[in-house]
């Protein structure tokens, strides 16, 4: 016999809350950005935060949306680049999370052709060289802000099978098999766009993980308790301690 040991609705949402905030104090989300997860018993739902700054959310700013990105339970605003997160679990059956945000020093990478990649063992989860969508490629000339579920569907294909894409002057978007997780791949992303940045601006030669390292630190990372502990320190850090 084998244990569902998938976290309930009601221990979802708490994480969700938990995880705006921890975002939130890292800068990694602003005024626009969002985090969701995948409804534990409607694979075809998901929850996510109304549009409201990500250092207030409450369980109360809580919307569940269909596939639609339609809401279908909850009040307030839905954000209007709710499509990334349906693109992103339309295509990908294996992601529970998802973040979208307008990180500046992702957007700093995302119009550089220096790639986004790990420099050390913790950054390995983001993958090595992150790709870029650039919308002008198949939508020419836009408003710079996913208006629609074509737009959405082209980054999911640019994001394919793993956990992290960057938008061409707009941030990026990071998929997880949990909210931990998601926290995980995303702050030490951000954390290894500040050192690559400041190791670039050195003007020396900057030594990267080969792709073989990458690999090998990535399947360290993904014991659990390697993701628990972070989010734990996270957590705490923001006055909303969680077993993870
Ligand atoms: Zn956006």
């Amino acid at each position: 016999m084998t244990t569902d040991t998938r976290p309930d609705l009601a221990r979802l949402k708490q994480q969700l809350v938990v995880a705006y905030r921890i975002f939130a104090a890292h800068g990694v989300l602003d005024l626009e950005g969002h985090i969701s997860f995948r409804h534990p018993d409607n694979p075809d739902q998901f929850v996510m935060g109304r549009h409201t700054p990500a250092s207030t959310i409450t369980e109360a700013d809580l919307l569940t949306l269909n596939t639609q990105g339609e809401v279908l339970e909850g009040s307030g605003t839905a954000p209007g680049e709710r499509p990334v997160h349906v693109g992103v679990y339309l295509a990908r059956p294996d992601v529970q999370a998802v973040c979208h945000s307008h990180t500046p020093l992702f957007i700093t990478f995302s119009v550089s052709d220096v790639p986004l990649s790990p420099l050390y063992q913790w950054s390995a989860r983001m993958g090595y060289q992150v790709p870029v969508w650039d919308s002008a490629s198949e939508f020419g000339d836009t408003p710079m802000s996913f208006s629609n579920a074509e737009q959405a569907a082209s980054l999911a294909r640019t994001l394919g099978d793993r956990t992290m894409a960057l938008v061409r002057g707009h941030g990026a978007v990071v998929a997880a098999g949990s909210l931990p997780e998601l926290a995980l791949i995303t702050v030490y992303a951000l954390e290894n766009a500040e050192i690559q940045a400041g190791a670039l601006s050195l003007g020396g030669t900057v030594k990267y993980l080969s792709e073989g390292e990458t690999q090998l630190c990535n399947n360290m990372l993904a014991i659990p308790a390697r993701t628990t502990r972070p989010w734990q320190a996270w957590a705490a850090a923001v006055g909303m301690p969680d077993a993870g």
